[in-house]
């Protein structure tokens, strides 16, 4: 079997409308242009886990795209990671309908877990490409990434290693 990837935006996943304890104040200034955002160092070590456990590999799927390695990744304790190639997105789509058009064409049929907050995105992902085992973890973005999603992520991720054996 291909190794599972979990894939992970930033904008209201690691990065919350909404101050909870844990969260640290950042700017970042990618291309000259001012974020502010709002980071938990506890969720680089979550996500490593989770991958190393589960045999999954993390992968950006954000709009921030490489730009995650220099602005997010050492603030969460995150490792470089591959980031999925999304263009500056067309207004004619909604962000989740463009950056789910350009995930399902990069992963082809290997399997993964998505945490997101576009609440658009299973549905354009059910209108495109036929797509391999795929699980759509649903963040709310004010709250942003708890460990409950990565449980949910971890559940389905142990049932497909089960499956494969
Ligand atoms: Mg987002």
């Amino acid at each position: 079997m291909d190794t599972p990837l979990v894939l992970l935006d930033v904008d209201g996943v690691l990065n919350p409308l909404q101050r909870s304890p844990g969260y640290q104040r950042y700017r970042a200034t990618p291309n000259g242009v001012t974020f502010r955002l709002l980071l938990n160092p506890r969720h680089g070590p979550m996500l490593t886990a989770l991958a190393e456990e589960t045999g999954a590999e993390l992968v950006w799927a954000s709009y921030w795209t490489d730009a995650a390695n220099e602005w997010i990744a050492p603030r969460v304790g995150l490792p470089e990671l591959r980031a999925i190639p999304i263009p500056p997105r067309d207004p004619v789509y909604s962000y989740g309908g463009w950056k789910a058009r350009h995930v399902a064409e990069w992963i082809g049929e290997r399997p993964f877990v998505w945490l997101e907050d576009e609440p658009d995105v299973p549905d354009a992902l059910a209108t495109g490409p036929t797509l391999g085992p795929h699980l759509i973890v649903g963040v709310d973005p004010e709250e942003g990434l708890t460990e409950a999603h990565v449980a949910q992520a971890r559940g389905w991720l142990e049932q497909l290693r089960e499956r494969a054996r």
